[in-house]
């Protein structure tokens, strides 16, 4: 007998059909003599309508209040799945995070998970009752309800998995599996059986938001053995595990995009040491996080220095860069929010030379002009205009041969 935690997002809860649905997952994995801890995110888009309700009202509201407002979405989705287990005949108890007692720091909309205590989840599951738990939330050490970021839900599966060692965290979604590329923009992906945490968290940080970096980042800590599959089909879903059999031979895993950045260009900066440090210095200290920066070095002794930060960040970023313009005695800024960022991942870069230049060939052959670039070891992101993304990813699924090929999984 094992101990399954199972998420269910949004889509996967959206009314009462399909929260019988999850219910008969849950009941499923329970009669194969496991004990069950089940995450469920708010019904629907229900987080969405709600920030979009607060839009209406103001664009600065309270952080505070805000984690106030939606963490309520996740417990609607807790009490009905609760009741729907009991109308089919099962013990449950639904807890929200505070009840757990998922402790979180105090950062409002953006909480790091710090402990889980986990005696009351364990009781209820000593108690034969299946366990059902508000994902996205929890409370800091002063008592106060914090949300965990967007996509928060997986990350409280993984981190629940974690703390009770759970044998699996499986994460029930809209699609079958972890795909080569969005399947919703690109009908050609391919689902992989497997992926390796660092190639899951290099796509999820770059935009692939089937899973939340956080998450994955967590699995690999903790070693929990992730699987993510379809609630409405569930196949044999993907593995994310820590090495696959024959991995060094895809080069390339997939390819992600994130159009969720802009550009800022500080034109015309004095060609002189600490003017770079004084600008990323500045952002930083206002707590923005920059992205790819690229500087371009002009003639007449001036450069231009041109960094991405993500959109909730950019009026407040393009603010702080027009004040450095008169302070460094630059020239001006200029913004572009019509960017999308391109990565192409695979571990098998590690010991395969010309990826970049391939996937340089690959778009400039489709007509698609690259504005910055940046690398990690498995990883190449270039910046292009956001209305040729999906040239851009068939360009690029094709080039490395995305659509054909097949893996298996080996732990
Ligand atoms: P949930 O509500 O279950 O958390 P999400 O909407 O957060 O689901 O994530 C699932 C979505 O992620 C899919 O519907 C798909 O459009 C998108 N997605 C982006 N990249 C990928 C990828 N590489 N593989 C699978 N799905 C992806
Ligand atoms: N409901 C939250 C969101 O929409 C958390 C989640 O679904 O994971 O972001
Ligand atoms: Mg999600």
């Amino acid at each position: 007998m094992g101990l399954i935690v199972q998420k269910f997002g949004g889509t996967s809860v959206a009314d009462v059909e399909r929260m019988r649905n999850v219910a008969g997952h849950i009941i499923a994995e329970a009669d194969r003599g496991n004990s069950v801890v089940t995450v469920v995110s708010a019904m629907g888009v229900m987080t969405d309508d709600l920030v979009n309700m607060i839009a209406e009202i103001t664009d600065d509201p309270p952080a505070r209040e805000m984690d106030m407002l939606l963490s309520t979405g996740e417990q609607i989705s807790i009490a009905t799945l609760a009741i729907t287990l009991h109308a089919m005949g099962r013990e449950a108890v639904s807890l929200t995070g505070p009840q757990v007692g998922i402790e979180t720091d105090g950062a409002h909309g953006k909480a790091r998970i710090l402990k889980i205590a986990d005696a009351r989840v364990r009781e209820a599951l000593e108690a034969g009752k299946i366990v059902i738990v508000a994902g996205f939330q929890g409370t800091s050490r002063d008592m106060e309800i914090t949300t965990l970021g967007r996509g928060g839900s997986d990350t409280t599966a993984v981190a629940l998995a974690a703390a009770l060692k759970a044998d699996r965290c499986d994460i029930y979604t809209d699609v079958d599996g972890v795909y080569t590329a969005d399947p919703r923009i690109l009908p050609e992906a391919r689902r992989l059986d497997a992926i390796t945490y660092d190639e899951m968290l290099e796509l999820a940080s770059k935009g692939a938001k089937v899973l939340n970096s956080r998450s994955v980042e967590l699995a690999k800590n903790f070693s929990v053995p992730l699987r993510v599959l379809n609630s409405m089909n569930p196949g044999p879903g993907t593995m994310v595990v820590k090495e696959y059999e024959h991995m060094e031979d895809f080069v390339v895993s997939g390819v992600t995009v994130n159009e969720h950045e802009a550009q800022i260009s500080i034109i015309g900066v004095p060609d002189k040491p600490g003017m770079a440090a004084k600008v990323f210095k500045t952002l930083g200290d206002a707590g923005i996080a920059v992205d790819m920066i690229i500087q371009n070095i002009g003639s007449d002794k001036v450069n231009d220095i041109s960094f991405t930060v993500g959109e909730a960040d950019f009026s407040r970023a393009k603010e702080i860069a027009e004040q450095l313009v008169s302070e460094m005695g630059a020239i001006e800024v200029q913004t572009d929010d019509s960017i999308a960022k391109l990565s192409v991942v695979g571990v098998g870069m590690k010991s395969h030379s010309g990826v970049a230049g391939n996937m340089f060939q690959a778009l400039a052959d489709a007509g698609i002009n690259i504005q910055m670039v940046s690398t990690s070891e498995i990883c190449i992101t270039c910046l292009i205009d956001v209305g040729q993304v999906r040239d851009a990813l068939k360009a690029l699924h094709k080039e490395f041969g995305l659509g054909k090929t097949a893996q298996s999984v080996s732990n």
